[in-house]
């Protein structure tokens, strides 16, 4: 179905920002004020930018700040989640879409998980012919990208 992503990612945050409120994340949005479509399934593209919040929040210190940002390329949208978290080190930062992957296991077995929620977002992203990246400095934080080919909005029929 075709989807608002604007929308769709202020729906994501709005939800995460309900239940983030102990941890006293700031969630901040740079998305542009024309609406963008992407056609793709509403269900499986919000695992995938569920999958990727809530490691931001995992990896988030008390207090951080959560950037989210909608950018529209020439034939692509790229939506972005910057953390202030630990980071991945530099020889790790390859790994980490594969199934079952984990940096640092003593640090992430207290903190829980299996590592697949980045495999599992990896597989939707290239699903619907786009992509997904990561950019880290260690002990500075973390930025997840990915890309969904771009539809010029042409009509408003979105569900
Ligand atoms: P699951 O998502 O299955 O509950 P997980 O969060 O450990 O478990 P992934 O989401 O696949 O697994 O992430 C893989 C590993 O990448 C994590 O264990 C963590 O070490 C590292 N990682 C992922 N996101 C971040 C982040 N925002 N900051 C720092 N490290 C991260
Ligand atoms: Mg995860």
């Amino acid at each position: 179905a075709r989807l608002n992503v604007t929308t769709f990612i202020n729906q994501v945050i709005d939800r995460f920002d309900m239940s983030t409120k102990n941890q006293n994340i700031q969630f901040k949005r740079k998305l542009p004020d024309k609406s963008i479509s992407v056609s793709g399934d509403r269900d499986k593209l919000t695992q995938l930018l569920d999958n990727i919040l809530s490691n931001a929040i995992k990896y988030s210190p008390e207090g951080g700040t959560i950037t989210c940002s909608l950018k529209p390329e020439k034939e692509r949208v790229v939506i972005s989640v910057k953390d202030e978290g630990v980071g991945i080190p530099k020889e790790n930062v390859g790994h980490v879409f594969d199934r079952f992957y984990r940096v640092d296991k003593a640090r992430s077995r207290n903190l829980g998980g299996t590592g697949l929620g980045l495999a599992i977002a990896k597989e939707i992203a290239v699903a619907h012919g786009g992509n997904i990246w990561v950019s880290s400095e260690w002990g500075k934080g973390t930025t997840f990208s990915f890309s969904l080919p771009y539809e010029e909005d042409v009509v408003n029929d979105y569900d």
